[in-house]
């Protein structure tokens, strides 16, 4: 790879917004800017398959939470995902659609508030339905349960529900006893929610379709619906979309359930780059030199080093005859972003731009070193740039 087939993807993809002719260098650094014809491009793949299936989509908030985008996005998906009361309440300002939470545990005095905004409130535990239906079915509201399929696809256990000793998901045992023990339980369910994948094909669903539907048969023919999560990376090129709607299909014919899928990556993938700028160079030490940009790995895309993995710089090349190994302005060691190789030399003052920066990065962000956060940046259709946020020194201070 890289760069040739990572401009090609982009420049396909990136319709009216032309990246040879927007302007980098009029853009204050760090910033995220986000680019609406890349964000549509997504969009329309998933509101192509919505009407194709039937199955609806949501937005995992805790992914991608540019509600600046919410009234673009509510046009093409179903509603949102949220992760607790914070982002269904920000769904429920920002975003016209469904709106569907799911946490680990609800706190009771929090749990009134969800209830009344969100129509699918999914539980972690019989003890948390026990605990809160009654209050979400006062709001004629949908009670829903996280299953655990305890079936992994992936061997990448921070991102595994499936893995041993999960919290996550109820098991097929403990849902055995409890349709015995306390059958009214399982009667209060309208839905069941599982996810598992991360970043994955539709091999991986498929497979842990095939397990949910041997396992759990008997209550699939009792629900309304039926969540597969996210980490379906179905905005990828290499995707099989033929194969996810076969399974789709699969689960509406022998169950007459709705299917919900909530991915977040999906989204906003490639949609959006964080632009940097170098602020010095140093000698080189093996033939690589260190270069302090703006931006940081701890910072601002924490995921580089929390996965890890090395993003995509535009301009990097396999056989590029300048070396660098990108660092941070901060204190870490290891806010190394990676090692790239250009054509031309670095300059001071030069831009850095690394693609796919839209999804986990502003929502994860931190002021670490008192670090600025980056600024929000949209560009739309047209090219025009519109600065939706700027932070200072007292969105530092106000966290403190
Ligand atoms: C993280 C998460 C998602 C979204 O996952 P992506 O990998 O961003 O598609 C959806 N649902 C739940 C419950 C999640 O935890």
């Amino acid at each position: 790879m890289k760069i040739g087939l990572i401009l090609l993807k982009l420049l396909k993809a990136m319709n009216n917004f032309n990246f040879k002719q927007f302007n980098f260098s009029l853009i204050k650094t760090p910033s995220y800017v986000i680019s609406e014809s890349l964000l549509r491009h997504n969009l329309e793949i998933l509101s192509r398959l919505q009407n194709e299936t039937g199955v609806k989509v949501l937005l995992a908030q805790k992914c991608f939470s540019m509600y600046y985008f919410y009234p673009l996005i509510s046009k093409y998906l179903t509603g949102t995902a949220a992760s607790g009361l914070f982002e269904a309440q920000l769904a429920n300002e920002y975003f016209n659609g469904e709106n569907h939470v799911f946490a680990p545990a609800y706190k009771d005095n929090e749990i009134e508030k969800i209830a009344s905004m969100c129509e699918h409130i999914i539980f972690n535990s019989f003890r948390q339905v026990e605990k809160f239906a009654p209050v979400v079915k006062q709001n004629n509201h949908q009670v829903g349960l996280r299953i655990n399929p305890e079936h992994s696809t992936q061997t990448h256990a921070i991102y595994d529900p499936c893995a041993p000793k999960s919290r996550l998901g109820v098991r097929l045992a403990e849902f055995q006893n409890v349709a015995k023990s306390k059958p009214e339980l399982v009667d209060m369910l309208d839905g069941l929610h599982m996810h598992t994948l991360c970043e994955q094909n539709s091999d991986a669903l498929k497979e842990t379709v095939d397990v949910l539907i041997k396992n759990f048969d008997q209550w699939l023919h009792k629900i309304k619906w039926i969540n597969l999560g996210g980490g379906h990376h179905i905005t990828k090129p290499d995707y099989d979309i033929e194969r996810l709607k076969r399974v789709i299909k699969r689960l509406q014919d022998n169950y007459g359930v709705t299917v919900y899928l909530e991915p977040g990556e999906a989204v906003a993938m490639n949609a959006g780059f964080l632009v940097s700028t170098v602020l010095e160079i140093q000698e080189s030490i093996d033939n690589i030199s260190n270069v302090i940009i703006d931006a940081s790995a701890a910072c601002h895309m924490p995921d580089v080093i929390e996965m890890p993995y090395r993003p995509d710089v535009i301009g990097d090349v396999p056989d590029g005859k300048y070396k660098y190994r990108l660092g941070s302005m901060t204190c870490l060691a290891g806010d190394v972003i990676g090692e790239y190789a250009f054509n031309e030399p670095l300059n001071e003052g030069d831009k850095i731009i690394f693609t796919d920066m839209a999804i986990y990065t502003m929502v994860k962000n931190n002021t670490f070193n008192g670090m600025p956060l980056p600024s929000i940046i949209a560009v739309d259709e047209s090219g025009n740039i519109n600065i939706v946020r700027e932070f200072g020194y007292e969105d530092f201070k106000q966290r403190l």
